[in-house]
């Protein structure tokens, strides 16, 4: 079965019907480098760079960053690269950076918050990122973000960086695009107006869900209650791809639901062509791919869409993965 999986690595992931996905690659760590690309991840959807970040004394140096993306876009050769700012803060600690106690630290300092607060923290990152442009296609992805208002100030961050490059006369790609996850309820619901300000965005359904459904990611006794196939969260999941679709702009998904083969009639429906997953889902999902029929997959998904069960709706899509070979 393994062997089998592993001749999928080098084909395209496609539908029955012609339905074609771009499967990119999670990381959490350079190491994952090899088994995305040995899986045959079309790029990496998603580069959490706080690992970076963590087990050592002091934040990483702008020439450490540069070394390790430069690493990342020469080894996927030409495929995107997405890379995502410092998300710290919530559950994630760096023990050089001691942040307050807080009441409810996942509503609290973190991510793109910190970095629009520490500015130098983010011009460092984003001089690292710009400088390993020149090196293979990056994108810059901004966590966290809940309002159009932080997008433009780290838009005006990205310009200074620029900027102070040109003026050490130090080349990137101009070009290069900035995207936001979507992962906040606030985000999703000003979609529209967050697509006028960005070049992508990456909806993150691990945040999208705890915060949507008011469910600690984290906490094991309400478990349970951590329903990706939530109506709410569906209903979230097509406001965001319509606002992007409406916009022209791209979007893709890369929070655990991308990996998951039960959400694939889901993407369909929708319209959603990319998604970034941890790199041990990547075969498992495409060979899915390859034996579903988009348009009776469609078909499953809109009934889908207009159940109120969480439970109905994940049931009918296991029923539908288990019915494919
Ligand atoms: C997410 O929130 O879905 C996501 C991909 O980011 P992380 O899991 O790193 O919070
Ligand atoms: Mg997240």
């Amino acid at each position: 079965k393994k062997e089998q999986l592993q001749l999928l690595s080098s084909v395209d992931a496609v539908t029955k019907d012609g339905f074609s996905f771009r499967l990119a690659a999670n990381m959490n760590s350079l190491k994952e480098l090899d088994t995305a690309l040995h899986h045959g991840a079309d790029g990496v959807g998603l580069f959490r760079t706080e690992f970076l970040y963590m087990d050592r004394q002091d934040f990483p140096t702008e020439e450490e960053q540069f070394q390790i993306y430069r690493q990342a876009a020469e080894r996927m050769a030409g495929a995107p690269v997405v890379i995502r700012t410092l998300d710290i803060g919530g559950d994630k600690q760096l023990e050089y950076f001691p942040l307050a106690e807080e009441e409810n630290p996942v509503l609290g300092y973190r991510g793109i918050r910190i970095t629009l607060d520490r500015t130098e923290l983010l011009h460092t990152q984003l001089r690292a990122i710009l400088r390993a442009s020149k090196h293979g296609q990056m994108k810059i992805l901004y966590p966290m973000i809940s309002s159009v208002d932080e997008l433009k100030q780290a838009n005006a961050v990205l310009k200074q960086c620029m900027e102070e490059l040109d003026g050490r006369g130090i080349p990137y790609d101009r070009d290069i695009e900035a995207g936001i996850m979507i992962e906040v309820p606030a985000a999703a619901m000003i979609a529209d107006m967050l697509a006028k300000e960005c070049d992508f965005f990456s909806i993150g359904t691990n945040d999208l869900v705890q915060y949507v459904l008011a469910v600690d990611r984290m906490n094991e006794q309400i478990a349970s209650m951590y329903q990706p196939f939530h109506p709410a969260v569906l209903r979230m999941l097509r406001t965001t791809v319509d606002a992007a679709k409406e916009a022209g702009i791209p979007v893709s998904v890369c929070g655990e639901l991308a990996g998951d083969e039960r959400a694939i009639p889901l993407w369909l429906e929708l319209g959603v062509n990319q998604l970034s997953m941890s790199p041990l889902s990547l075969l498992r999902v495409k060979h899915r791919i390859l034996n579903t029929a988009a348009a009776s997959a469609q078909q499953e998904a809109k009934a889908c869409f207009t159940l109120s069960s969480s439970t109905d709706i994940e049931d009918r899509l296991s029923r539908f993965a288990l019915a494919q070979p």
